[in-house]
């Protein structure tokens, strides 16, 4: 059987950004699959994360993961730094990754463009997540659009690997949702939505209550027009069109005769319904998981364990590979 892993940052509130481009994908295909997926902590940290805040956030975004319907008797759920083999790794491919490569990567420039000191763990970002993908041999990276460079990068560091030092991985292949792979921010919709940019009228979180969820999406930035036009559409609309579409599951010929000519404050309205009633069942789950002393740690404590073994041997065949000592 294929093996996908993806991860999330519990680098904030996930949003219903994470959640079209990654999160119900991952619930969709985790069956098909063995299925690994990463509370990514190592990942969080290249940029500041205040250290209690962090701690309570990799329990949330795993509660997220259980609640979205990712099932922990099929799929390992882990916690990136509770398996050591992924740093080991990180460095190993370190060494054979030009700078250059890591330089040219767009989230870099964008994060390091935002912070006043740059931790070089911001540069080795994609190397890190390189590991992360190549230490499971994983062959199906299910992500959103702004990681495709990311994953041309690790396919690039597995081919350079396997061509200096013999086939050792398995090149993995992108897996973007057909509708929901960039969602934008509600702000802003030139720019996607992240858990790491401030502003309350960003990102709708999949905690939001459903009064919030409303408000932010009844302030979401449009344009001039007063309503939907499929010929001229400006990206607010197209942001809040996607977001329903996405959330609904419908065909884009279903979504043109429903919107053709409605009103911005009609559109709002049954955006904030959308995505009201998908957020609902969720919540109602996830208030279930954190409420059950202990089950959070014990899914996290077997996910570790059931993949370990894997990250291992891994990691000792890469050592075997570039000359490194190992005991047999
Ligand atoms: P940060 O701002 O800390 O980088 P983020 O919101 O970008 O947070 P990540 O943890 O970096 O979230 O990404 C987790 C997953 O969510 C990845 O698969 C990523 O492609 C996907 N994703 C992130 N933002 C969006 C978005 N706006 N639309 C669709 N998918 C997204
Ligand atoms: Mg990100």
């Amino acid at each position: 059987m294929k093996r996908v892993l993806s991860g999330i940052q519990p680098s904030g509130n996930l949003h219903i950004g994470n959640y079209l481009g990654a999160l119900k994908n991952w619930v969709r295909i985790q069956y098909d699959y063995e299925s690994i997926f990463c509370i990514v902590d190592l990942h969080a940290i290249t940029t500041y994360q205040d250290p209690a805040e962090l701690r309570r956030k990799i329990e949330e975004t795993a509660a997220l993961f259980l609640a979205a319907g990712i099932d922990p008797k099929h799929s390992a759920i882990m916690v990136q730094s509770a398996v050591h083999g992924h740093a080991e790794l990180a460095w190993m491919l370190t060494c054979v990754t030009p700078v250059g490569w890591l330089e040219r990567m767009t989230q870099y420039k964008a994060k390091a463009a935002a912070q006043e000191t740059i931790g070089d763990g911001l540069l080795q970002y994609a190397v890190l997540m390189a590991a992360d993908i190549l230490i499971y041999q994983a062959a199906i990276v299910p992500v959103g659009e702004d990681q495709s460079q990311h994953l041309e990068l690790t396919r690039d560091v597995a081919q350079r690997f396997n061509s200096l030092y013999g086939e050792t991985f398995v090149v993995p292949e992108t897996e973007l949702p057909s509708v929901g792979a960039r969602i934008m921010g509600l702000d802003d919709p030139e720019k996607k939505m992240s858990k790491s940019v401030p502003g309350s009228g960003h990102a709708i979180g999949l905690l939001d209550e459903p009064a919030l969820a409303r408000k932010k999406i009844m302030r979401a930035t449009t344009d001039s027009q007063p309503a939907i036009d499929f010929d001229k559409i400006g990206p607010g609309v197209a942001n809040l069109l996607n977001i329903f579409q996405a959330f609904g599951g419908w065909t884009d010929q279903q979504m043109q005769a429903h919107f053709a000519g409605m009103r911005y404050g009609d559109l709002k309205k049954q955006v904030a319904d959308m995505v009201i009633s998908g957020l609902g069942p969720l919540q109602k789950r996830y208030n279930e998981i954190v409420s059950e002393p202990g089950y959070l740690a014990s899914v996290l404590a077997q996910g570790a364990q059931r993949v370990t073994p894997i990250a291992n041997s891994t990691v000792e065949l890469v050592k075997r590979r570039m000359g490194l000592y190992t005991e047999s």
